[in-house]
Parts: C-alpha cells; structure tokens; sequence
C-alpha cells in the first residue's frame, strides 16, 4: 500500500512549520506528511492525491485563514477525500464555530491551540484518529481503478486485459458508484473518454489495450534486431517453446496480442495436468509459467498482434498490425483456436455486451445473484458452467445434443448433475438475442417440437467449438480447409506434392515454410488439451536446434 498522507494546511509559515516538523517525527515512517499554505492550496493538493488513488488518512486545517477558512475547506475537502479524518486546529474563541463543524461537515476533532507538549496533547489524539481511519480503510490504494459502463465491450477488453495479465484493479460503474462519477468529475472526462483507467501515474482515456500495457511497464517492444526463434502466441504451446528455447541458450522471444496464458488462462481447473492431482487453475499454470520463462530469458512482448508472416531469405519476420516487424532465424505458430461464433440474429452487436466467447474468472464473479446461460456441452462449456454456478443464482446450460456424456467428461458431468443451481436443457438451441444497449434477452428454441421461449437474462457465455487462429499466415504456409496449419509427413502426403520445397524431408512439427514450425491447437490434428500443446512446444524447440544447425 502507498504511504497514506496526511495534510495540514495553515497560512502562518512558523505554525505550519512547527506542525510538520511534530507530526514528521511521529508519523514520518508510516505517512507522507504534505503541508498546504492556504485552503485553495489544500484542496489543489487533495484533488491530485485522488487521481492518483493516494490515500489521504488525515486533514488537520487552522481555522482562522483569509480568503477560506478551515471549515469551509473541510467542507468541500470531503468531495477528494471521502474517508479522511478531519481535523480543526483553533482558538478557544473558535470553540463554538468547530463544535457546530461537527454536526455540519462530519468534522472527527478540534484541538485548541498550541498543543505543547505535543506527546500530551497531540499525538494520543491524532494516534485515535488513524488508528480509526486504518480499521475502516481498506488496502486497494495501489489498484488500478477503471472507471466504464458496465455493458460497454471497451471496458470488457480492459478488464479482461488486466485479469489475464494478472494485474489487481478495482472495477467502477459510471452508473452505480459515487465514487466512479467523482474521480470521472476529477479527471474532467467526456462521455467519449470511458472507460478511464487510472493508474498511480496518471489517467489513460479510452486506452487500448497496447497503450494500458506501456503505462504499466509490461513489454510492449522487442529489445533485439534478430532472434534465434520468435514464438507467435503466449498459451501452453508457446510458452512450453519458450522455456525450452531459452534455457537451451536460443535467444528467444515470445509476441502475445493479449495476455499469456491462452485459452488454458481461462481455465477455472485443469484437473488433468499431469503432476497437480488435486488439479490447478489456467491463472495459476500461466502464472508459474511466465516466472519460469522469465528467469530463464526470453522476452515476452505483450499487447501486440502479429498480422503476416514473410520469409527474408534465411530470416523470418513477423509484422505486427501497428506497423514494425521483428525478424528471427526460426518461428513457431502457436496461436491455438479461437471459440466459433454462435449464428443468431441479434447477437452480434450484444458480443461483449453481455454475450461472450469464453469466461474469465472476473466475469463470473460479476455475474453475483444473476441467471446465467451457457451455450455448449464440451469441457470447456463444462468447467465454465461449474465456475459460474458459484457467483450466480442460477445457470442454464444450452445442449444441442441429448446428453452431455458423449461430449464432456464424466467427473465434470457428475459434478454439474450435483449441483442444485445448474439446469441443462437438452435438445436446445439460442436462436435469438435482443437488448438495448446490452444483451436482456435471448430466445431458446426444443430442437424437437420447435418450441420457442423468450428468457430473461443479462449474460450469455458461448463455447460451441473452436476454429484455428491462423489468417494472418495468409499463403506463407499450408494450412487445411478449416485453417489448421499443416506440419511434417502430412506436407508429403498425396494431394500435396508441391507443398515441401527442401530436398530433405520436413521435421515432424514443420510447416511448408523450411525453419516455421507450429505447436498446439492450431496444428493439424493436434489433441487440443494442455499437456499436449506443451508437449509440442517443448518437441518444436528440438527441431529448431535441428533446423539452426543446418544454416
Ligand atoms: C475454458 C477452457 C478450459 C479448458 N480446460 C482444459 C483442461 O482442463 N484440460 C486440458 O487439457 N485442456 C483444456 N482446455 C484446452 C486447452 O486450454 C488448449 O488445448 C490449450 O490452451 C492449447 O494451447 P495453445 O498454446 O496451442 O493455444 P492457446 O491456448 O489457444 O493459445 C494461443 C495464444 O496465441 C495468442 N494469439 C493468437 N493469435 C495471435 C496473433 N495473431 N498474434 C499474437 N498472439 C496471438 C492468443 O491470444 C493465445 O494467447 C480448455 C480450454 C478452454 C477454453
């Protein structure tokens, strides 16, 4: 937590001096001890320290100062600094005028002047005071704090952002919270600047996603003119690649366009990782890996998204949408698959706006009290579904087919069958959504008797399949008709005889591009789970020692 400040504000120099100078030598460790010269000069003071999420734990004002005096700015200090003690140095003539403070401003104390011995008079009062204030205050001043509309897809994308990236934030809603609307008022933010992000150094308007990550000091741009291996994508695939290459000495670097982590980071419980039996979270395993890949060295560039790959003779390069590129002797595709998107008419607009693809933890805590539909009936909708069925009052899961158990796990099938506030709706089908603004509605159709229903809700979570991330290789490599990058003896296969340009045969995890290989879910007829898309990375990086040795 950032030193909490305390403010004194008094226009006589040698009063405000001698106040400093008591309260620095009791309090100096544990608080910033700021001092204000006039009311105007205090309140500038308080309105900066709001912006910047600074706790303010104590204001302790003279009342007697010209142009405003100490109760008048108390009074309109309450607005910056909402959970501060207030404190009024007086007069004994100023008695009367600080009592009535108290009923009128919420004033906590007067002191009447002077306060000699300090260890009599002043500190067992203002020790009170802080100790109060510290019990009532809670620890999340260093949080980011982003300020939005609820429904809006911006907000959504920050918010995901920064749980993906595992960067605490408090989320405040322009139309519910008080305090959105103050520092939003403090900020002197438009309509068009949401959603804010305020961070200790400053306040970003309607930043995306790149620029969110420069001000917090995550990656952004690679340190290197040329690397050994650039990954494209930071799941278990690439990050597996990364750890490998990197503690084998290959100069590596690993380019994310959102956070690491993949689809397993919005894994609730991976329960089937070989050597965590009581199972772990996708927040947890991208957490131990990206510690890991650090400590061995590769660079991470986050927030940035690769859009063409080119060959440059010997040299591949990656370019990235917002312009540049980043050249290495070898590549690796790892950029996994992405959930399809569901056909009924009215969704597309509410994408993000209560309807989703795929759920992060943050989303299902949001979703407090509230009905929630789930769309699919694999694993993923399966672990969704139990993850949501914490938070909300009730979840309904939408299946095509008329079981779960041909699609799902049975440990995962036992476990929703066992929890009262799941309903799975077999043989049913989302044909329709509608909402102003925002998802309200969504309309299920009986795959059977065509039965439809109209239900209420505010949350739609969609996992019905995945297709691979592939466009931006565009015709640098093969890929199948649905996408999948082709890779080692199925380049050779009949059908494809022009696709391998090498005399030698190609590596078993490399593409028609000699030197470009692919691990994970966006492989051809790769297993989609975890441990296999680690399993192909850590096997990519032997053959790219294989390739590197041959150039
Ligand atoms: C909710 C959920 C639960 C799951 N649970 C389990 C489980 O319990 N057990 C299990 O074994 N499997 C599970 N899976 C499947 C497993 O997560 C995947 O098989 C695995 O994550 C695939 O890893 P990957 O690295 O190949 O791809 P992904 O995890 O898809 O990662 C690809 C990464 O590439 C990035 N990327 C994509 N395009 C670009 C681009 N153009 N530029 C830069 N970066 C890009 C993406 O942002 C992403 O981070 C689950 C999946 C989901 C969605």
């Amino acid at each position: 937590m950032a030193k909490p400040t305390i403010l004194t504000v008094d226009d006589d120099p040698m009063v405000s001096q001698a106040v400093v100078r008591d309260l620095r030598t009791r309090y100096g460790a544990d608080y910033r001890i700021v001092r204000a010269g006039s009311g105007a000069e205090g309140l500038a003071v308080l309105a900066e320290l709001a912006l910047r999420g600074r706790p303010v734990a104590l204001v302790a004002s003279d009342q007697r100062m010209p142009e405003m005096t100490g109760t008048e700015m108390l009074e309109q200090a309450r607005a910056h600094a909402p959970d501060a003690k207030f404190l009024l140095l007086t007069a004994y003539a100023d008695t009367d005028v600080a009592i009535r403070a108290i009923n009128e401003i919420g004033l906590d104390y007067y002191l009447l002047k002077p306060w000699d011995p300090p260890e009599e008079k002043l500190y067992p009062v203002i020790d009170d005071l802080l100790g109060d204030w510290h019990r009532a205050h809670p620890d999340t001043s260093d949080h980011i704090r982003v300020i939005g509309h609820r429904w809006s897809d911006r907000s959504h994308e920050i918010k995901t952002f920064l749980a993906r990236n595992h960067v605490p934030y408090v989320w405040l809603d322009i139309e519910k919270e008080g305090e959105a609307q103050r520092l939003a008022e403090l900020a002197g933010a438009q309509p068009d600047d949401l959603p804010l992000v305020i961070t200790a150094d400053g306040v970003l308007r309607s930043p995306s996603t790149l620029n969110v990550a420069a001000a917090l000091g995550l990656r952004t741009r690679a340190e290197q003119p040329l690397y050994d291996l650039c990954i494209v994508g930071g799941g278990p695939a690439g990050l597996a690649a990364a750890v490998y290459a990197a503690s084998e000495g290959l100069s590596t670097v690993v380019v994310e366009r959102q956070a690491p982590g993949g689809q397993a980071g919005q894994s609730a419980a991976i329960e089937n990782y070989l050597g965590f039996p009581k199972g772990l979270s996708g927040a947890d395993l991208t957490q131990r890996a990206v510690a890991q890949v650090s400590r061995f060295g590769a660079e991470m560039v986050l927030a940035r998204d690769v859009v063409g790959l080119e060959a440059r003779g010997p040299v591949r390069a990656v370019l990235f949408a917002d312009g540049g590129d980043l050249e290495a002797r070898a590549v690796v595709i790892a950029t996994g698959v992405s959930y399809r998107r569901l056909e009924a008419p009215g969704l597309e607009p509410l994408t993000g706006r209560g309807a989703y693809y795929g759920a992060t933890a943050s989303e299902a805590s949001q979703c407090e009290g509230d009905d929630v539909y789930v769309v699919g009936a694999a694993n993923s909708a399966g672990q969704a579904t139990l993850n949501l069925a914490r938070f909300a009052r009730r979840v309904v899961m939408v299946v095509r087919g008329g079981s779960l158990d041909e699609s799902m796990s049975a440990y995962l099938v036992e476990r929703i069958n066992e929890t009262p506030n799941i309903e799975v709706r077999l043989r049913s089908e989302v044909v329709a959504a509608r909402g102003e603004g925002h998802l309200e509605h969504v309309t299920l159709s009986d795959r059977d008797t065509g039965e439809r229903e109209e239900v209420a809700t505010s949350w739609l979570f969609v996992f019905i399949g995945a297709s691979p991330r592939t466009d931006w290789v565009g015709d640098a490599v093969l890929r199948d008709g649905k996408g999948f990058v082709i890779t080692g003896q199925d380049l050779l296969l009949a059908g494809q005889p022009a696709a391998w340009p090498m005399t030698r045969p190609p590596y078993t995890l490399e593409t028609s591009l000699p030197g470009v290989f692919a691990a994970g879910d966006v492989r051809l007829d790769s297993m989609k789970r975890v441990a296999s898309a680690v399993g192909e990375g850590a096997m990519a990086v032997s053959f790219v020692h294989q390739y590197l040795a041959t150039m």
